[in-house]
């Protein structure tokens, strides 16, 4: 055990879904292949232009504290964070310093210490040579930035954080948060400490996705020991991720808040959340569905659904969308609920992995699906046979019945049809009959096998052997 204790805190940055960008009318659209099109004078920062709030942004920002409870603003403003970076076209960001719009709150018992808005920069790339471009599309963006309190204590819950972030940004449709595509991008603050106080910190960038999360702050939190045990200090700085080498790098030492010399935006005007009906509390929370804390709690607690399995039902939209549609449609039939899960969180996510397949390619529809699972519970297919039919429904489509039946795994339940062919087998097989009567249990097992074979294979195996036991 190390002698020292991690601390970690985040400050997580996620792009928000809006129509336009945050101070002027020009599109947000993070999917814009053709550069600096989505472009206009007020985002590249002509003199004499004037911005305005973008309000759907706003009300991101607000869902998001609402739904981890932290206390929202009354009254706000923004402030001017000045720096030079050609990424930044007016020369300022323009973001919330002192009175962000959400203080407090909590996520998966991490405390936040407040949530703000800000606008995006510009996106550049450094081509080899001396050249380098600058795509304005993404300039005045609008940007949240969740910081957390120093209470993580791993590059674990760190990433773990971050995935519920992820996935309250998506239920909330305030953002995609595609950490590939930099929608959310996560830096981590970490020290340790030997005392009751904290070390001193170090700031990590570059981390592109979850793994990243968990791996760069564990390596981090070794490198810190390794520097302290050598009797040396660690340095304040900034740190990248280097994916390949795996471990984190130098990139500079960090500034302080007032070389940025914040200031109110004086173009903007003071916005009163509490005067504006839609940013009522009441409203916002009328306005949240289901959180994925509480989804998780439903599945567990009405459709005694096993952990691993809700998490991978909350986590991906589709298999979640499915499974939601089964729930509405097998409302009292908890067993049905539970044979659905179990087709999803194993055989189709079996199905895709196989396929090399991501769940939104899935052609399989809500109705086709919830058809299959009536097959089953009816015995029109064999829970064999039903998940060949799945495999066909995921990847090409159709309706379960037509794919069944294509793949000849339709079994026969109609009892009258069937008890025709167990008479017959029982006539001409008098001698099992008789082991039977004299109590060879194996007996019947041959009978229905024989029965099988006359409609070749495609009576149900259930009915055959309680037909057998009624007729004899
Ligand atoms: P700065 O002014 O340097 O930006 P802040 O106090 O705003 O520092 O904190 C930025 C982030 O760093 C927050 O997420 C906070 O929880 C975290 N943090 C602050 N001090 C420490 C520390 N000693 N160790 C780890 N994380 C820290
Ligand atoms: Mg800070």
């Amino acid at each position: 055990m190390s002698i020292y204790t991690p601390t970690i805190g985040l400050e997580i940055h996620a792009e928000l879904k809006t129509k336009t960008k945050m101070f002027c009318n020009s599109k947000n659209d993070p999917d814009e292949k053709s550069p600096n099109v989505n472009i206009c004078p007020v985002c590249m920062g002509h003199p004499g232009t004037l911005p305005t709030i973008n309000k759907e942004a706003v009300r991101h920002v607000l869902k998001v504290g609402t739904a981890l409870g932290g206390e929202l603003a009354t009254n706000t403003y923004f402030d001017r964070k000045n720096y030079f970076y050609p990424d930044l076209p007016k020369g300022y960001q323009v973001s919330q310093y002192k009175n962000p719009l959400v203080s407090g709150g909590t996520l998966k018992d991490v405390l936040v210490t407040r949530i703000h808005l800000e606008e995006d920069t510009a996106r550049s790339s450094h081509e080899t040579g001396n050249t380098s471009l600058v795509d304005f599309n993404r300039a005045g963006i609008p940007l949240m930035e969740l910081v957390t309190e120093p209470v993580i204590k791993s590059g674990k819950q760190a990433s773990d954080f971050a995935r519920e972030l992820r996935l309250l940004l998506r239920s909330l449709e305030a953002g995609e948060a595609n950490m590939e595509k930099g929608e959310m991008r996560v830096e981590a603050n970490v020290s340790i400490s030997d005392s009751d106080s904290l070390g001193t910190k170090v700031e990590i960038k570059n981390l592109n996705s979850l793994k990243a999360v968990e791996q760069a702050v564990a390596f981090e939190i070794g490198r810190q020991e390794d520097v302290l045990k050598r009797g040396e200090q660690v340095l304040q700085e900034t740190r990248g991720w280097d994916e390949n080498k795996q471990i984190t790098f130098p990139q500079r030492i960090k500034e302080e808040s007032q070389d940025y010399r914040y200031f109110p935006e004086p173009d903007l005007p003071r916005l009163d959340i509490s005067d504006i009906p839609e940013f009522s509390l009441e409203r916002l929370k009328s306005e949240i569905s289901e959180l994925p804390w509480e989804k998780r709690s439903r599945y567990a607690d009405v459709y005694g659904i096993k952990d691993e399995d809700i998490e991978a039902l909350v986590q991906d939209k589709k298999l979640g969308t499915l499974f939601e549609e089964a729930t509405e449609k097998f409302a009292d039939d908890k067993n049905m609920i539970q044979t659905a899960a179990n087709y999803i969180t194993s055989d189709l996510v079996g199905i895709l992995k196989r396929g090399k397949k991501a769940s939104q390619e899935i052609s399989m529809t809500s109705e086709s699906f919830c058809e299959l699972m009536l097959m089953i519970k009816e015995g029109t297919v064999s829970s064999r046979g039903a998940k060949d039919v799945l495999s066909v429904l995921a990847i090409e489509g159709g309706d379960a019945k037509s794919v069944g039946e294509g793949l000849g795994l339709i079994q026969k339940s109609n009892e009258d049809e069937l008890k025709l062919v167990v008479s017959n087998i029982i006539s001409s097989h008098k001698d099992v009959v008789e082991d039977y009567k004299a109590g060879k249990e194996s007996a019947l097992q041959y009978l229905v096998g024989q029965a099988m074979k006359e409609t070749k294979g495609s009576a149900n195996p259930q009915i055959l052997q309680k037909l057998f036991k009624e007729l004899l």
